[in-house]
C-alpha cells in the first residue's frame, strides 16, 4: 500500500495529535507532534531564564539555539515518541500550564520556526508520516497527500484540556484553561510567520459534538480513501 503524508493542523487542544497518535500505530506509520518541539524549545528558554511572564530576551534564545537537541523516542508502553530536551525526558514538564502560557510567544519567532520546520521536514521525508500542528499543511508539507483541519468550540476544547490536566493532578482552573486556548488561537493565527489557517485543500472536522470512536471512524474512511486515490 502507499505510504503518504497526513498533515493535522487545528487550534488549540482539538484533538489533534489523539487521531494523529492512533492513526499512525493503524497504518504503522511515523507520529510527529510539532507542537511538543515548540513546548521543548519553550522549557528550555524558561529553565535558561530567557523568558518570564514578564520578560522575553528573544536575542538569548536565538543565540543559544544551536545548544538545543530535541529527539522523540519511541515508548513502547505508551505507544508514541516522548520528547526528549537535551538527552533528558521532559513529556510532563512541556504540557504544563506554565509551558502553554509562553509557547505562542516562543513559536512566533521566525528563527525558532526555520530551525524546527527543517526538522520536521527530515523527520517526513521518507512519507508514512502523521504530523500535527498549526502550519503542517500549509509550511511544512505543503504538498501532503491528505490534509486535516480540525476544530471545535473554545468551551468543549477548554473542557476536555481542564479535565487532561486535572486527571494528572495539576492546580489549575477552567477559567484559566479556556483564556490560555483562546489566548493561544489568538496568536497562533495572527502571527507574521506561518500562521494557522485552514489549507485551501484541507478538510474540515469539527468535532464539537463527535466522541473519539465517531471521529476516528470518520478520518479512517478519508485516510483510506486517499492512499487507494494517490
Ligand atoms: O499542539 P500544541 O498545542 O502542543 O502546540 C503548542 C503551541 O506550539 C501552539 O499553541 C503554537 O503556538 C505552537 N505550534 C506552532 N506550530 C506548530 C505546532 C505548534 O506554532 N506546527
Amino acid at each position: 500500500m502507499k505510504r503518504i503524508t497526513i498533515a493535522i493542523d487545528g487550534f488549540s487542544s482539538t484533538g489533534k495529535s489523539t487521531v494523529a497518535k492512533e492513526l499512525a500505530n493503524k497504518l504503522e506509520y511515523v507520529y510527529v507532534d510539532s507542537g511538543a518541539m515548540y513546548r521543548a524549545v519553550t522549557l528550555f528558554a524558561m529553565e535558561h531564564g530567557f523568558i518570564t511572564e514578564n520578560i522575553f530576551n528573544q536575542n538569548d534564545l536565538i543565540k543559544n539555539l544551536k545548544d538545543i537537541q530535541l529527539e522523540f523516542k519511541f515508548n513502547t508502553l505508551l505507544g508514541f515518541g516522548e520528547m526528549y530536551l537535551n538527552g533528558k525526558n521532559v513529556e510532563k514538564e512541556i504540557r504544563s500550564l506554565e509551558v502553554s502560557k509562553l509557547v505562542s510567544k516562543v513559536a512566533a519567532i521566525s528563527e525558532v520556526r526555520k530551525v524546527l520546520v527543517e526538522q520536521q521536514q527530515k523527520m517526513g521525508a521518507k512519507k508514512g508520516v502523521v504530523m500535527d500542528g498549526r502550519d503542517i499543511g500549509t509550511v511544512v508539507f505543503p504538498k501532503a497527500e491528505l490534509k486535516l483541519f480540525m476544530n471545535a468550540s473554545a468551551e468543549k476544547r477548554a473542557r476536555r484540556r481542564f479535565d487532561e490536566l486535572t486527571k494528572r493532578g495539576d492546580d489549575v482552573s477552567f477559567d484559566e484553561i479556556l483564556k490560555n486556548v483562546e489566548y493561544r488561537d489568538y496568536i497562533d493565527s495572527t502571527r507574521k510567520d506561518s500562521p494557522l489557517y485552514k489549507a485551501d485543500d484541507a478538510i474540515e472536522i469539527d468535532n464539537s459534538d463527535l466522541n473519539l470512536e465517531e471521529q476516528f471512524e470518520i478520518i479512517l474512511k478519508i485516510v483510506k480513501k486517499r492512499i487507494r486515490e494517490s
